[in-house]
């Protein structure tokens, strides 16, 4: 990734607003949805913000960021933020294009589910004060001078990113939005044959259909510490090797 910074400004302040209608019902949607997962950290809502709505510019080609101390970053630049208290925030880039509904939507089911798959949504949400500040401060740098050097980037290849949990996350995800009329297509939530992918994500999905099914209402993050379906975990395996063989 190159390190031209370059700023995201929108020209057409409408696109702005109406970018933010729909962050403000992914936000919802998404909070409903992981009401028990932002229970257990202590959290009571999600965040959706726009970079746009920041003093941050980034590379171009990043449409979308999170990590667990992002929260930390925003709380002192964004006055909204803080309404309902910390909780998991994904940063997006607002879109241009007529298809931004889907490509927003994409973005914020992506990124949530990096999230999920994480030790933690938010990290240390009891730690000290000071130690927030510190944490927030020292992310703006990394966001403003070196986009790449963001944590969830770190120098990991996409593979290793984007891996087993991820998946078995954004699936969960991508079924409960499916309930609540959010059609959004496997193949736009991310970029699955650059991570490594060979068997196509829907072979993975109806491997984990019946987990999808019979455990809708319990928290993902409860999900993923059980242990994997053996086929979603032996096409796993099969194309980790692959991958680890090139
Ligand atoms: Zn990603």
């Amino acid at each position: 990734m190159s390190k031209t910074v370059r700023s995201n400004g929108l020209k057409r302040p409408w696109l702005l607003s109406a970018s933010r209608d729909l962050c403000d019902r992914l936000e919802y949607h998404l909070s409903r949805i992981l009401q028990s997962d932002l229970a257990a950290e202590g959290a009571a809502t999600a965040y959706i913000v726009l970079l746009d709505e920041t003093e941050y510019e980034v590379h171009p080609d990043i449409g979308g960021l999170s990590c667990p101390e992002l929260g930390w970053m925003l709380w002192h630049c964004i006055p909204e933020y803080r309404r309902n208290g910390i909780g998991p925030t994904v940063l997006l880039a607002a879109d241009r294009s007529d298809y931004r509904h889907v490509v927003l939507t994409c973005r914020a089911i992506h990124e949530m589910a990096h999230l999920l798959s994480s030790p933690s949504m938010l990290r240390n949400p009891d730690s000290p004060p000071e130690t927030k500040v510190q944490t927030g401060i020292s992310l703006s740098e990394t966001l403003r001078l070196h986009p790449d050097k963001w944590p969830a980037y770190s120098g990991k290849p996409a593979w290793a990113t984007h891996g087993l949990q991820f998946l078995r996350a954004i699936l969960h995800l991508q079924e409960r939005m499916y309930c609540r009329g959010w059609e959004i297509p496997l193949s736009y939530l991310g970029d699955w044959k650059g991570y490594g992918y060979r068997t196509p994500i829907a072979t993975y999905l109806a491997a984990l259909q019946d987990e999808i099914d019979s455990r809708r209402d319990e928290p993902i993050r409860q999900i993923l510490s059980s242990r994997c379906p053996k086929d979603f975990l032996k096409m796993w395996a099969t194309d980790l090797a692959a991958v680890a063989s090139t």
